[in-house]
């Protein structure tokens, strides 16, 4: 695919992706042998990584979303998440993972975490694609990470920029001017 105008820079190819999932989802089969998990998708930007990712599980599990905000249109976290859209499936006494497109401040995996353990899981573990890791302000514990990356806003692969670029089959860094833009 040829590269988005907006974009300035790829950071993660289709095909550096790809494998990445493959790996991840060899990780999981081994894991998850003989239980059936709710996996615990947050939307909307962890949809694209979900797809690709329960097409290579072996294992049975169900799929359920969730919703939480705390960005609205920014680029920095505003450090206030809010629940949007509650999961429709009860998760006690259940194995759960939660599946992340990124992990950056640690806010909002933190927040779901606390949220998720009051209604009494059997486990619950925590999967992302990607991590900025240098940006942590809240510790939190990733079971499964794809790529570690550096500080910079990212979009494609289901991430956005004012819910644009989710459809870019690579993750991209965008040009400053875009940002500028009203
Ligand atoms: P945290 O609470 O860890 O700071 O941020 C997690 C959420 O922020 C992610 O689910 C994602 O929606 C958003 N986010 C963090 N970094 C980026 C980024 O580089 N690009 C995009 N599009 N979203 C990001």
């Amino acid at each position: 695919m040829k590269k988005h105008p907006d974009i300035e820079e790829i950071l993660l190819t289709e095909n550096q992706i790809k494998r990445k999932v493959g790996e991840i989802a060899r990780q999981l089969n081994r894991d998850y042998k003989n239980k059936k998990p709710i996996i615990v998708s947050v939307l909307k930007g962890s949809v694209v990584f979900l797809c690709d990712l329960i097409r290579k599980l072996e294992f049975d599990h169900i799929i359920d979303f969730i919703s939480v905000s705390s960005y609205a249109n920014a680029t920095e976290s505003s450090g206030v998440v809010r629940l949007l859209m509650d999961l429709r499936e009860s998760i006690v006494g259940r194995d759960v993972l939660i599946v992340e497109d990124i992990v950056d401040t640690g806010l909002t995996l933190a927040y779901l975490k606390r949220n998720l353990l009051t209604r009494k899981p059997k486990s619950l573990k925590i999967c992302v694609l990607l991590d900025k890791k240098e940006c942590r302000k809240q510790f939190i514990k990733v079971d499964y990470v794809g790529f570690t990356i550096p500080n910079k806003f990212c979009v494609g692969y289901g991430l956005d920029y004012r819910q644009l670029y989710r459809n870019l089959p690579y993750i991209g860094i965008l040009k400053p001017q875009v940002y500028r833009r009203k």
